[in-house]
């Protein structure tokens, strides 16, 4: 009977799963069936398990060439080197392992918390489950914006519409019914009585009974049959590897030479294929992508401490070039604890905690109580939306219980809310009629009304005089709802809105405060001072919009332009396009407007960040360059769409992610200039030693050791680099801008060239002086020179002295450890056969701690004369206003 659920009754099937709709199965039922059915997952490329992990460290192409080497030296005989070889080997995989499974973890941990949830009955009880929970025999509860968690007959449903484009492409939303389907024949969109796993409830309400879970759900089966292998690199990975291919040719290029031009002067033919292999295997920077990976996983990690989920890896890199924010002011910007301040009915102020002795005033809060969805809770607590919490408390601190009102007249119709709209209605029994009660936005509401509701009959309603009160409300950063009434026939129950919705008599206006989130404000300034635009986007009033705005610093004045919904609607996109340049606050505007100013941005060159939380506004959060949805109060079709989700809803936390951007960005940077500028030491170390006459200066151990275990303990330790002081008050890198760009190449050349002079200049000296010592002594340049230079290049420009040595205490271990192992290998006797290594004495081993100093104050002075450059340039651009472009 398999997949013809939909031509079976619902009940029946309920019966035939064990479970009564009312009540959902129990914890013990469903923890049963979970072990037969197993977890409601698309099982995706498996995990890979640590054995898996540490074999891969040895399938890279370079590490089998080490591997072949090695077994050349035991052939010839040299069995020291090849122990050598492949303890090398062992540590920089074991290094690669820890890299790699450190960034799984990471990885795994953040899935976890992205993982889907879902609304089910258990025992009788509604509970939130994480969605790979589900059971066949669960009852789901659907709302709209939710991601439908499994396939189900639907059993109960309230005008709901199913989004299926994800399973059928077809991109119409499907009006779901329950009754049972008469052909076998129906293809998935035809089945109109059941829910399919991956689609979205995009309208309504309903009730389903789960009859398959994971893999046997229609879209498990489609998963089942294609291709896998999901592409997750990174835009900044992908151009990594690319480069570093070309690299590798420049590079083979160059051992090539230094093999020929070492035969040519009569060294061994085996010792210089072991040397251009090694040089080989440690110059190539095959490994670059993978420690983006770590960085990017890692820094992915920390923002969830900061509560910043971030939901596709890249957007990590990219975060740091956000130069426009665009933010919900509700809950965002604000608290969404909205406290109602001021009644104002039929020209008389009441304010909360005055006696409540005017009928009109006593009819207002009477009609937002009735007009209303907040529930109470147990503890006298209101739930439901925060504007009507607020009206439902207005009410019940001035005496008028919700319940008892609703008791005397219960609501029997509504029309529902929405942010188009901008109002809602319910009916009530009113005599042998009914009562209308709309409560909404002033703009939609008072058009609609055509008196002065009054206990002894309604008079003559003076609408400009109410819509002056409500816009002298909104100007103090108010939210103003208009409160109106009308009494309908019977027979009316059912009627459209623009039927029940008209003749309306205003009773009230009342006003409530949201007030701004305390720190939000500094996270404006700090955008501000970092090149970024913050810019509110809010189905609220213009006047209250611009009034929360100035507050929070986004505008400077309470002239700053406002651009409504409506105005936006009739302008095209280049009047658009010319406005919203400057514009920094948008009211009244409806969620599907987004996508216009997102794209009108964009089109400015703008990197936008974009928030948002209902079903309407996924595709504008799909059109930013970060969407952003909420955690707390966003649907999951906005998550869906979003690459970050703020799970405590906060703007603040946008710009805690922009920084943390930013300053994962310059770590990579960074790690890229040191793991660089070392393999451009050793190249040229090796090239020139034969050009100025010298004899190879270093054997294939020392390069492998220095490359594949010293090098590789600093470098990561980079990833614990904090942020550089002025890390908010520089604009933001544009998106494209090359990792190399601002002098990185000049550096790695140049610097380069200045270790590889360093540890020749030891060696002739050496060498010119009788020092036994001279290898060993080139061997502890270039290591001691690669800590002196990861020390100097923490900042990009600040220099150490200021920074402190402990602020970066991963680092500062790793340099230490470094150190002990290198003078481990120049003074234990049972390692010096082994590096081929003599003990060097203190004056030997004073010169060569000398000229790292050398390379450590070069970097400093190149950091020094940054420094002097930018301020100059800061000086000339100081009326300049930062304007970031997309190149
Ligand atoms: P943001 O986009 O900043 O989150 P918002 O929450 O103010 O804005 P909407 O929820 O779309 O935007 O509300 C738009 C307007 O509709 C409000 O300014 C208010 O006037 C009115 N409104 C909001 N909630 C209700 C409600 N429950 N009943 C009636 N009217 C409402």
């Amino acid at each position: 009977m398999r997949a013809h659920w939909h031509l079976r009754e619902a009940h029946e099937l309920a019966r035939e799963h064990g479970v009564d709709p009312a009540l959902g199965l129990d914890e013990a039922e469903a923890a049963l069936r979970a072990l037969k059915h197993g977890t409601n997952e698309i099982t995706g490329a498996a995990r890979r398990t640590p054995v898996a992990l540490l074999l891969d460290q040895f399938k890279d192409f370079m590490i089998l060439v080490l591997l072949g080497a090695a077994v050349v030296s035991g052939v010839i005989g040299e069995l020291v080197d090849t122990l050598a070889i492949l303890v090398i080997v062992l540590l920089n995989a074991v290094i690669g392992f820890v890299q790699a499974w450190r960034a799984d973890r990471a990885l795994a941990a953040l899935q976890q918390l992205a993982a889907a949830r879902a609304t089910v009955l258990r025992s009788g009880q509604r509970q939130v489950v994480p969605a790979a929970r589900l059971v066949p025999g669960d009852i789901v509860l659907l709302e709209a914006g939710n991601q439908v968690p499994a396939d189900l007959r639907l059993i109960e449903i309230a005008q709901l519409k199913i989004d299926e484009s994800a399973l059928t492409g077809e991109s119409v939303t499907v009006d779901k019914h329950t009754g049972v389907l008469a052909e076998a024949a129906s293809a998935l969109g035809d089945r109109l009585n059941m829910a399919f796993k991956g689609t979205t409830a995009a309208h309504g309400r309903g009730t389903g009974l789960v009859v398959a879970t994971g893999m046997a759900t229609e879209l498990g089966k489609v998963a089942g049959l294609l291709d896998r292998a999901v592409d997750l690199s990174t835009p900044l990975q992908k151009r990594l590897a690319a480069f570093g291919k070309r690299l590798a040719l420049v590079v083979l290029a160059i051992c090539a030479l230094i093999f020929v031009i070492g035969v040519l002067r009569g060294e061994s033919p085996v010792l210089m294929i072991l040397t251009a292999v090694s040089l080989a295997v440690a110059a190539i920077p095959e490994s670059l992508p993978a420690v983006v990976t770590v960085l990017l996983a890692l820094g992915a990690r920390r923002m969830v401490g900061q509560n910043a989920l971030v939901r596709r890896l890249p957007s990590v890199e990219t975060l740091g070039s956000v130069s426009t924010i665009c933010s919900d002011k509700t809950g965002t910007l604000t608290q969404n604890r909205m406290q109602a301040e001021l009644v104002h009915a039929d020209g008389r102020a009441w304010r909360p905690g005055e006696p409540l002795a005017d009928p009109v005033q006593r009819e207002t809060l009477r009609a937002a109580a009735l007009c209303n969805d907040a529930v109470l809770g147990e503890e006298g607590r209101w739930f439901g939306d925060p504007t009507e919490t607020a009206l439902a408390a207005l009410a019940a601190d001035a005496g008028l219980d919700k319940s008892a009102l609703e008791a005397e007249s219960p609501r029997v119709a509504e029309l529902p809310f929405d942010a188009v709209r901008k109002r809602m209605s319910t009916l009530h029994p009113h005599g042998t009629g009914l009562l209308v009660c709309t409560k909404g936005a002033p703009e939609s509401v008072l058009p609609l009304c055509d008196s002065q509701w009054r206990a002894d009959g309604a008079v003559a309603l003076d609408r400009d005089a109410a819509m002056a009160q409500a816009e002298t409300m909104a100007a103090q950063g108010l939210r103003v709802l208009a409160l109106a009434r009308r009494e309908v026939a019977r027979a009316d129950v059912g009627a459209d809105a623009h039927v029940l919705e008209q003749g309306l008599a205003l009773i009230g206006l009342v006003a409530l405060i949201d007030p701004p989130r305390p720190e939000a404000a500094a996270a404006v300034h700090d955008c501000l001072g970092a090149g970024i635009t913050p810019v509110m986007i809010t189905g609220d009033h213009p006047a209250t919009a611009r009034a929360i705005a100035l507050r929070l610093g986004i505008v400077g004045d309470d002239k700053a332009a406002v651009l409504t919904g409506q105005s936006l609607a009739e302008m095209d996109d280049a009047a658009l396009r010319a406005r919203c340049g400057e514009v920094r606050v948008y009211a009244r505007v409806d969620p599907a407007q987004k996508i216009r100013i997102v794209q009108a941005l964009q089109s400015l060159g703008r990197f936008v960040a974009m928030t948002g939380d209902g079903v309407n506004d996924a595709p504008a959060l799909r059109q930013a360059d970060i969407g952003v949805a909420m955690g707390r109060g966003g649907t999951d079709v906005a998550r869906e769409a979003a690459s970050l989700v703020l799970l405590d809803d906060n703007f603040a936390t946008i710009v805690a992610a922009v920084r943390e951007g930013r300053r994962i960005y310059d770590n990579i940077r960074k790690f890229v200039r040191y793991a660089m500028t070392g393999n451009s030491g050793e190249i040229w170390t090796l090239f020139l030693a034969p050009m100025l006459g010298l004899p190879i200066p270093l054997l294939p151990i020392h390069i492998l050791w220095v490359n594949l275990v010293t090098d590789g303990l600093p470098g990561l330790a980079l990833a614990a680099e904090p942020a550089e002081r002025g890390i908010m008050r520089r604009p933001p890198r544009p998106p494209v801008e090359s990792l190399f760009a601002g002098g990185l190449w000049q550096h790695v050349l140049f610097i380069g060239l200045l270790i590889g002079g360093m540890c020749l200049a030891v060696q002739a000296w050496a060498l010119a002086t009788g020092h036994a010592h001279w290898q060993t002594m080139v061997f502890t340049v270039l290591t001691l020179a690669q800590m002196a230079h990861v020390m100097a290049i923490r900042s990009e420009s600040e220099p150490l002295w200021r920074q402190g040595l402990a602020s970066n205490r991963p680092l500062l271990g790793a340099v230490l450890l470094t150190l002990a192992l290198q003078l481990a290998t120049i003074y234990v006797p049972v390692l010096q056969p082994i590096f081929k290594t003599e003990a060097l004495d203190l004056a030997e081993l004073g010169i060569c701690f000398a000229a790292a100093a050398v390379v450590y104050l070069a970097a400093e002075a190149e950091k020094a004369w940054r420094r002097g450059r930018k301020e100059r340039g800061a000086d000339m651009a100081l009326d300049t206003p930062v304007s970031p472009t997309r190149m």
